[in-house]
């Protein structure tokens, strides 16, 4: 789960990360309220767009201001925006909200984050002196300026290891205490939180040398979103698909892809397996969908509503292996659901295990619509011939 920027603050706050002063805004005049209220010495304000993407600065999202009229107009220009960043796609996001925040005066911009390496199963700490906006290009081009630090997931991170990423940031003398201790309770919040990612691009040295985290990015673990109540208040559903959302309300494990073939299998593997296949075909799945081993008539009926409501789908491949799920039963949920959805577009059913034949039968009974193959290959192929556009 992703949180906003100024959200991820509030929790770099609470352990004692530094980060600028600043609050939300939700109009303009809102806005001017806040840098009010910030009272900078010098009048300089940054005004930055709130949505779960990066590249922002480039797209627009970010402006550094030197009066209270200039935070106004930037807020105006940015609230309601189509922001699109390469991390958005090119519809881009709609902005609903600014950070406004004193703007610092920047000598160097760093980059640190931390993510679980699942080759060496440990979290690590990534770090660079070439912090910013291009980021990513130092990653492809310059992958050795990006330096790396696991930590032993039991041992936790050590002091000699917080020095080592210090001084290979090159952090002066004055902010060595202050990045000490950012890195430390970054690890913290990393752990305590059940982070999947903490990212802070850039992460400052001040021309007075402070050191503190001028972005800030998080994004949580939703498997253990449970122990964390006053986390899952962060979620803002406006910024998350909303099939997505409404799978998740039905406890399916659904994602929406790229493709034009709606999936509905059992078991994560299968639908994994169930995507290479038609791919191999030619077909590209238009989400992922695992509606579990125990799926009720009432899942399968919110999967299929769900899968329909995808205006990309132009056919409906069932995948289904009978184990706990037997066959008979997923027969009948699905003439249910195909009957009350008044289901339109050709579907593939392949189906193997338990009650089968009972299964086969219910289908042939009911009167839907409906294309069943024996084999995997057989019924991605069904599914390829099915799509409008033809697949060499
Ligand atoms: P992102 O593009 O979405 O990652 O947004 P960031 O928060 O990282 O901001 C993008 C860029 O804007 C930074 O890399 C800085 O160069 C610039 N920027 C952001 N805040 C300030 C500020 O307070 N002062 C100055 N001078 N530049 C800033
Ligand atoms: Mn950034």
């Amino acid at each position: 789960m992703k949180i906003h920027e100024y959200q991820a603050k509030e929790l770099f706050r609470k352990y004692n990360i530094p980060v600028p002063e600043g609050q939300v805004a939700f109009t303009p005049d809102e806005a001017v309220q806040v840098a009010q209220i910030l009272k900078t010495k010098d009048n300089r304000y940054v005004v930055k767009a709130q949505i779960h993407a990066g590249g922002r600065g480039k797209g627009g999202g970010v402006k550094v201001v030197d009066s209270l009229d200039g935070v106004r107009e930037a807020a105006k220009q940015i609230i309601g925006m189509q922001l699109v960043t390469h991390q958005t796609g090119p519809e881009g996001k709609k902005v609903k909200s600014v950070l406004v925040e004193e703007a610092s005066s920047i000598a160097r911009e760093l980059y640190i984050s931390i993510v679980l390496d699942r080759a060496t199963a440990r979290p690590v700490i990534m770090a660079s002196q070439d912090g910013g906006m291009d980021i990513e290009e130092v990653a492809e081009k310059n992958p050795e300026r990006i330096i790396k630090e696991f930590i032993h997931p039991v041992i936790g991170l050590q002091p000699y290891q917080a020095r080592k990423i210090a001084y290979a940031l090159n952090i002066p003398a004055e902010g060595m205490k202050d990045a000490l201790k950012l890195i430390t309770n970054l690890y913290k919040v990393f752990i305590e939180a059940d982070c999947a990612m903490v990212e802070i691009n850039p992460l400052v040295v001040t021309t007075d040398n402070r050191v503190f985290a001028l972005d800030a990015k998080v994004d949580f673990d939703s498997n253990a979103l449970f122990r964390h109540p006053d986390i899952v208040s962060y979620r803002d559903l406006d910024e998350e698909d909303p099939l997505e959302v409404e799978a998740s309300r039905y406890n399916l494990n659904y994602i929406k892809l790229e493709g034009n073939v709606g999936c509905l299998v059992n078991g994560a593997g299968l639908a994994m397996a169930t995507m290479d296949i038609i791919k191999q075909y030619g077909a590209a799945p238009a989400n992922f969908l695992d509606v579990g081993g125990s799926a009720t008539d009432e899942a399968l009926e919110n999967a299929f509503r769900i899968l329909l409501s995808d205006e990309t789908v132009e056919v409906v491949f069932i995948n289904i292996f009978g184990g706990i799920l037997r066959c008979d039963k997923l027969a009948e949920g699905v003439v249910k659901a195909a009957r009350k959805l008044e289901m339109r577009l050709p579907l593939v059913i392949r189906m193997k295990g338990t009650n089968v034949d009972l299964g086969k039968q219910i289908l042939a009974d009911s009167g839907i619509q409906y294309a069943v193959e024996e084999t995997l290959e057989a019924a991605a192929s069904k599914v390829a011939s099915f799509l409008k556009q033809p697949v060499a």
